[in-house]
């Protein structure tokens, strides 16, 4: 089997849930959501593991998406954070689904557990000091 996860920027008002029905349906792919943020006024944000036997078969379902319109990145393999920059002030946590990224509590210092991070990559742009990296 061959995964890969995408991120998919998608325009207010566009359904996603026919486009996903045509992944599976029309290509054959596995579809998973790692994350959306859907709003029907607002610019979406949708992370996909596709999964397949054939890497061919991907391409095809992500080159159907981009026909769509839809703006597809790929995502790196890691992210790393730069602790001895951080300020702690959790703006990163926010946008962390699997909660890799926490404020610990009592100290309100920010952790990151790495093994829950699914690399959605959301809280490279979160942080406004840009610490938080793809892994190279
Ligand atoms: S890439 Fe960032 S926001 Fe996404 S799961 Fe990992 S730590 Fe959380
Ligand atoms: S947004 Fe940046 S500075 Fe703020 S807690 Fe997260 S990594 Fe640290």
């Amino acid at each position: 089997m061959v995964s890969r996860r995408v991120v998919i920027t998608f325009p207010a008002g566009k359904a996603v849930q026919p486009l996903t029905y045509y992944l599976v349906k029309d290509y054959d792919l596995v579809i998973n959501i790692l994350f959306a943020r859907i709003s029907p006024d607002e610019e979406g944000t949708l992370v996909l593991e596709i999964t397949n036997s054939q890497a061919e078969n991907i391409e095809k379902g992500i080159e159907f998406l981009r026909s769509q319109g839809l703006i597809m990145e790929n995502l790196a393999k890691a992210i790393t954070w730069d602790e001895s920059k951080c300020v702690h002030c959790g703006a990163c946590t926010a946008v962390c689904r699997p909660r890799a990224l926490r404020l610990d509590q009592p100290t309100w210092r920010l952790t990151f557990d790495q093994s829950k991070c699914i690399v959605c990559e959301l809280c490279i742009a979160a942080c406004p000091l840009g610490i938080i990296k793809e892994a190279l």
